[in-house]
């Protein structure tokens, strides 16, 4: 049976290379970092981590990570409610609902867990998911495994969000979901607006603050801080593999009951192993890290600010950006590789983005800021980005 099977198999992947999307994978032999090995001998400056504090090789985090495997060891081997709870994934989650301002807090394996058990144990048929169309795969397919029913609006369209609303009047309970910050452009849910609209409308609100959290806001309280709204949304999600040290995890935080019930009925939390006591510890010390001070949140702000105005005074054309993605035009896909390609062997380290990841002729190289990043990192950066953007007539000379 294999053989036709296979055949099958290597005809999809022909497409796919076809197609020119066909997915490699450069090997990194360092700690993730500002500075990293790729393909055991290059040196190159990385700008496509989502490492926006910084964390992912910082030392309290290790120390604190390694201190974990010697006082709880190494792995939980079980669910949360059979014996897999430690008191390292209870204070977790109180650092987690502190940090937002929120009721409480719910792990999960990962963000992509936590979407995708979010909606299933909490709508049902009577109800509505309405969805920003440029939300995250991971949200597509947690909305699809609940029965309530389901409206689109445009990205971050107000008019549109508010149409739907009204299309929705029939259903008991409505729930608006967004991304805090949509990652391949990097601008903001407009939340101050949404809300109003849910009140209007008397639904409720849920945001992934994945890409915003640690980022967006003057402490890094993602959109819910920046929008003044912490503490009156519903639900947020979030990843603990972005800013929050890059490892691996995720969560859902908002009010008591719903995380009540998440802890009772969400599949991934009930079928899927606790994370390992060393992510829990880290994770903890993030937090502390970050409600401590707001050196690595000013020194992100401020690479970003300082980078967006350098590369627009060079004449490129940016996206209009209020998080540490920093979209760079090139509409052309060929283009956006060729000069990905280009800026690699001038030691920086970028991905070009082209259909289907974002809509025909918006190809770009993504850009994305740390607080890792030193300014002569920056400059150099931006150095490289001139003279490959004035090689491919980019800009101007
Ligand atoms: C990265 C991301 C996720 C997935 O997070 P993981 O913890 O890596 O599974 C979910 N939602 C959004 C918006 C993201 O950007």
């Amino acid at each position: 049976m294999y053989a036709n099977f296979q055949q099958h198999l290597e005809a999809e992947i022909s497409e796919i290379v076809n197609a020119g999307l066909y997915k490699t994978e450069r090997i990194i032999t360092s700690a993730q970092s500002a500075e990293i090995k790729v393909n055991n001998t290059q040196e190159v400056l990385n700008f496509c981590a989502n490492n926006y504090l910084g964390l992912a090789d910082n030392p309290e985090l290790i120390a604190a990570a390694k201190s974990a495997l010697d006082t709880h060891g190494y792995g939980m081997s079980s669910v949360r409610f059979i014996c897999g709870t430690q008191d390292l994934h209870k204070q977790l989650e109180r650092a987690i609902s502190d940090f937002f301002g929120t009721e409480d807090a719910i792990l999960y394996a990962a963000c992509f867990d936590a979407n995708g058990g979010v909606f299933e144990p909490l709508l049902s048929e009577n109800d509505a998911v309405i969805s920003d169309t440029l939300n995250h795969a991971s949200i597509i397919d947690g909305v699809r495994l609940c029965k309530a029913v389901r409206y689109r609006y445009e990205n971050a369209n107000m008019a549109d969000l508010e149409t739907q609303l009204q299309k929705s009047q029939e259903q008991r309970f409505r729930l608006i979901v967004t991304d805090g910050v949509f990652s391949m452009d990097g601008n903001v849910a407009p939340l101050d607006k949404i809300y109003a609209l849910a009140e209007k409308y008397n639904a409720m609100i849920m945001v992934d603050e994945s890409h915003s959290a640690g980022v967006v806001g003057k402490n890094g309280g993602g959109v819910t801080e920046r929008f003044n709204l912490r503490g009156k949304i519903e639900i947020i999600t979030g990843t603990l593999g972005k800013a929050f040290g890059g490892a691996v995890g995720g969560f859902t935080t908002g009010k008591r009951e719903i995380i009540e019930l998440l802890r009772q009925r969400s599949r991934p939390y009930l079928f899927s192993n606790s994370i390992p006591p060393m992510i829990a510890a880290a994770g903890i010390k993030t937090f502390e890290i970050i409600r401590q001070s707001n050196v690595l949140q000013d020194k992100l702000h401020s690479n970003t600010d300082y980078f967006v105005s350098k590369m627009k005074l060079a004449g490129f054309d940016i996206k209009p950006t209020e998080s540490a993605i920093c979209a760079v035009m090139l509409y052309d896909a060929k283009l956006s590789q060729t000069m990905a390609r280009l800026l690699l062997d001038e030691g920086i380290y970028v991905t070009g983005f082209y259909f289907p990841v974002v809509p025909k002729g918006q190809a770009r190289i993504r850009v994305q800021l740390s607080a890792a990043h030193q300014v002569t990192h920056l400059d150099k950066c931006i150095a490289a980005f001139t003279k490959v953007g004035k090689e491919l007539g980019v800009i101007g000379k």
